[in-house]
């Protein structure tokens, strides 16, 4: 048994990538296996928890059909361009065709260094994997695009960051790795064969339509314009916070990728800032369409030369792909806040309607999650239930939004049993909450007890369930339990 792995990538020309060999880790104990997703890939989850499978997950085997690379990128990270980035600590072990049809990457995190490692270890430690594991896999659940987790294994060796931690490799799989700093690598090279060449590779890989536009590598800008745009309305309407949108952390699939420092709101607050790191709120809740504009003109960019011969026509057409996004984000994202109210008919006072919402959550520190689930779960009588109004430090002005909430459902021809149905599909109970990831890691780092985060990750395999066991998890953090700042650990 072992995995029927391509690899397509090392077809592109070789300054893209590096070949390279995971380093072996001491005693590589399996944490997590994810059965459904093995199934989805086509692979044998009993093969993968068994010893030469476990080899294979830690690095300390390659795979007979596995031809290891690591893929050079380019990125602004804060603003600020370093041209020469690349898969430091991740190895790509090759791609699978799934069981339908999809082309997935397979990848190691955390299993040494690469070329592109600059100073460091090309380790990854417990926390930040079981935290990635446990955002990636609660995201899929919930209905992003994003990146997954196949499996979590712990090494037995330690790495040192600001103390000495356990290390970790998580297997992740993508639709691909490729990046917005991945053209920008080939671009800031100067050759435009070896550019022509990938973005040909991800015409054909991502968005085969294009590759028969008038022009297509246009297309393929708004192919991912329109990619983002959806993804960060979706991320919006759940109260996620990537934490570090920087370019290389941005994939032309349009999956959510890369989770460092990325966190849920609790309380609703469009400036919210978890990432220690992101001091000036360049990636605060409410500035990340802002920022995917940022990042999809840095792409732009980068394609400039293929768009058309002449530097000014091409910037011009550029610049018509990227006024795409701000309509699109728009209306994708009021599409997804009318149908968190239970809205099906659109009506002219819906935006104001939800505006004066999000206001009223912000002044009145409303928790964001539960806010959108209590209204999902409405008798059907006129005055707002205590359970809603309790979360609201101000009850007097949600009262005042309710009253007009309810004229308006009277224009909506569902009845409220198919309303609190829809919304219930749309309102998630369970988010993975920062105070019970940390509590998860703690446990793990500190007892090697494994229990809370099994118990996490399945509680948010269901998120929209409303089970009994689910009371603790769907709860926000005790005022001494609110976590303030969230690390990279890198
Ligand atoms: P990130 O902040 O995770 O997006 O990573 C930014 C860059 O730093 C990427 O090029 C990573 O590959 C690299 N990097 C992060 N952590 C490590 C590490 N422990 N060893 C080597 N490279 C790393
Ligand atoms: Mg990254």
């Amino acid at each position: 048994m072992t995995i029927a792995f391509e690899s397509t990538f090392s077809s592109l020309p070789e300054s893209l990538f590096s070949p390279v060999h995971p380093s072996a880790v001491r005693q590589p104990a399996l944490i997590r296996l994810n059965d459904a997703l093995a199934a989805e890939l086509g692979l044998d989850a009993q093969w993968l928890g068994s010893a030469e499978g476990l080899a294979a997950l830690s690095g300390n085997a390659v795979p007979d059909a596995s031809t290891p690379i690591a893929l050079a990128y380019a990125g602004h990270q804060f603003g600020n361009f370093v041209p020469r980035l690349g898969d430091g600590r991740a190895i790509l072990l090759g791609e699978v065709v799934d069981r339908n049809g999809n082309r997935r990457d397979i990848q190691l995190k955390g299993a040494g260094r690469t070329p592109y490692s600059r100073r460091g270890d090309g380790r990854a430690a417990l926390g930040p994997v079981l935290r990635e594991y446990i955002v990636s896999e609660a995201m899929a659940a919930l209905g992003v695009p994003t990146t997954r987790a196949l499996a979590a294994v712990a090494t037995g060796d330690r790495v040192q960051r600001e103390t000495g931690l356990p290390g970790a490799v998580l297997t992740r799989v993508a639709a691909s790795h490729i990046r917005v700093g991945t053209f920008q690598y080939a671009a800031v090279q100067g050759d435009v064969a070896a550019l022509r060449r990938l973005a040909d590779y991800v015409i054909a890989r991502h968005y085969p339509d294009a590759a028969a536009a008038d022009n297509p590598y246009l297309a393929l800008l708004d192919h991912v314009v329109r990619a983002q745009a959806r993804l960060i309305a979706h991320w919006m309407a759940l109260g996620f916070i990537h934490g570090v949108m920087n370019t290389d952390n941005m994939a032309i699939s349009g999956e959510t990728i890369d989770y460092g420092p990325c966190a849920f709101l609790d309380a609703y607050d469009p400036a919210k800032v978890f990432s220690s790191i992101d001091e000036m709120g360049r990636y605060a809740f409410g500035n990340q369409p802002r920022i995917a504009v940022w990042n999809l003109a840095r792409l732009a960019e980068a394609l400039l030369p293929l768009i058309d011969e002449t530097p000014d026509a091409a910037i011009t057409k550029a610049e018509e792909v990227l006024r795409g996004f701000a309509p699109l984000f728009e209306e994708t994202h009021l599409q997804r806040l009318r149908a968190k109210l239970g809205l099906s008919t659109p009506m002219p006072e819906d935006a104001g309607l939800i505006e004066d919402l999000l206001r009223t959550m912000h002044e009145g520190q409303a928790d964001f999650t539960l806010t959108f689930r209590a209204l999902s779960q409405l008798p059907s009588d006129e005055t707002a239930p205590t359970d809603l109004a309790d979360l609201f430090s101000d009850p007097d002005r949600l009262t005042a939004w309710y009253v007009r909430y309810r004229d308006r459902l009277r224009q909506e021809p569902a009845s409220p049993e198919e309303r609190a149905r829809a919304m219930t599909a749309t309102n998630p109970r369970v988010i993975p909450r920062n105070h019970r990831i940390e509590a998860v890691i703690r446990a793990a780092v500190e007892d090697g007890d494994y229990a809370p985060f099994h118990a996490l990750v399945t509680v948010l395999a269901t998120p929209y369930a409303d089970q009994p066991a689910h009371d603790a998890y769907a709860a926000p953090p005790a005022p001494d339990e609110a976590v303030l700042r969230t690390f990279c650990g890198t």
